[in-house]
C-alpha cells in the first residue's frame, strides 16, 4: 500500500524547488510535481476505503454523488485530476474532505449538519477548492522545507506506518481516523471558502447556503465541537466574509440557473 511513499521520496532527489500561484492569485511553495500529489491523494482515499466502512445505501449515494458531480463539473483543475470519486462513508461525526487526485469523501453525519443539497454544496465545494488551490501540495511542502519535514520524508521510506506517514495524511486534510489533526490555515479556509463558494454559485446551488451552513456547523459545536472545525477552523470573521463575497457569487447563480443549471439533488430523508 505504502509505494506511493517511496514514490514521492525518489520524486524528492529530483526534485527543483517551485513556485506556484493559487486560483485568488497567492504565491505558494510547491515543491511535489501535481502528478506525485495525485498518487499520494489516490493511495490516502484507497487507506480510508479499507479503514472506515463505506455506505451502500443507495439513496444516499446517489444524493451525495448528485451534489459533488455537479460542482466538479465546474471546477477548473489545474493539477490533472483524471477523474473525480466521491465516497459516503459511515461515520456519524460530520465531516467530509477532498484529496489530490480527484477524491471527495463525505460522513453519514455530515448530512445532519448539511441539511439541504445546496448546504451540502458549500460543504464539498470548500473541499475541492482545497484541491484545486494545491493547499496538500502547499502544506507538505512546508513541512518539507523545514528540517521536521526532511525527518518525515526520510523516515517515509523506511517506515511507511510510522506517526510520519500518519502525519502526511493529515496534512492531507485527513482527521481522526488517521490520528493526527492538522488544521488548515485561516489563510487555506479562505481561499477554500471563496472557490466553494463560487464553485457551488456556478453549478447552480445557491451561495447563501454556505452561511447556513457554518451557522449549522457553529451550532452543531456546543461543548465538543465537531472534527469538521478542528481540521477546518472556522473565525468570527468566516460568515461576514462569506456573506460578502454574496455579492459576487449571486450573479454567478443567477446565470447559471437562466443558463439550466438546475441541479435536483433530493436529501433522501
Ligand atoms: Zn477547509
Amino acid at each position: 500500500m505504502h509505494r506511493w511513499f517511496k514514490t514521492a521520496a525518489v520524486a524528492l532527489l529530483a526534485l527543483a524547488l517551485a513556485c506556484t500561484t493559487s486560483p485568488l492569485g497567492r504565491k505558494q511553495l510547491k515543491l511535489f510535481p501535481d502528478s506525485e500529489m495525485n498518487q499520494m491523494g489516490l493511495a490516502a482515499f484507497d487507506e480510508m476505503k479499507t479503514a472506515v466502512p463505506v455506505s451502500t445505501d443507495a439513496a444516499v449515494n446517489a444524493y451525495v454523488r448528485c451534489v459533488a458531480e455537479a460542482i466538479v463539473a465546474q471546477a477548473a483543475d489545474p493539477t490533472g485530476v483524471a477523474g473525480w470519486e466521491t465516497v459516503v462513508f459511515v461515520d456519524e461525526t460530520p465531516n467530509a474532505f477532498a484529496l489530490p487526485g480527484g477524491r471527495i469523501g463525505v460522513h453519514t453525519g455530515m448530512l445532519d449538519v448539511a441539511v439541504t443539497a445546496d448546504q451540502l454544496a458549500a460543504v464539498i465545494g470548500h473541499e475541492v477548492g482545497h484541491v484545486i488551490a494545491r493547499h496538500g501540495n502547499e502544506r507538505i511542502s512546508t513541512a518539507y522545507a523545514t528540517s521536521t519535514g526532511l525527518q518525515i520524508i526520510q523516515a517515509l521510506s523506511d517506515h511507511p506506518e510510522s506517526e510520519d506517514t500518519r502525519r502526511v495524511m493529515g496534512l492531507l486534510g485527513l482527521g481522526s481516523q488517521v490520528g493526527i489533526l492538522l488544521p488548515f490555515s485561516r489563510v487555506h479556509e479562505r481561499e477554500a471558502d471563496l472557490i466553494g463558494q463560487d464553485l457551488m454559485a456556478r453549478a447552480g446551488f445557491d451561495p447563501a447556503a454556505s452561511v447556513e451552513l457554518w451557522r449549522n456547523m457553529v451550532a452543531a459545536g456546543g461543548a465538543e465541537p465537531p472534527e469538521f472545525l478542528s481540521t477546518h477552523p472556522s473565525s468570527a470573521s468566516r460568515i461576514d466574509e462569506l456573506e460578502a463575497n454574496l455579492a459576487t457569487t449571486r450573479p454567478v447563480y443567477e446565470q447559471a440557473r437562466a443558463a439550466g443549471r438546475r441541479p435536483n439533488c433530493r436529501p433522501p430523508r
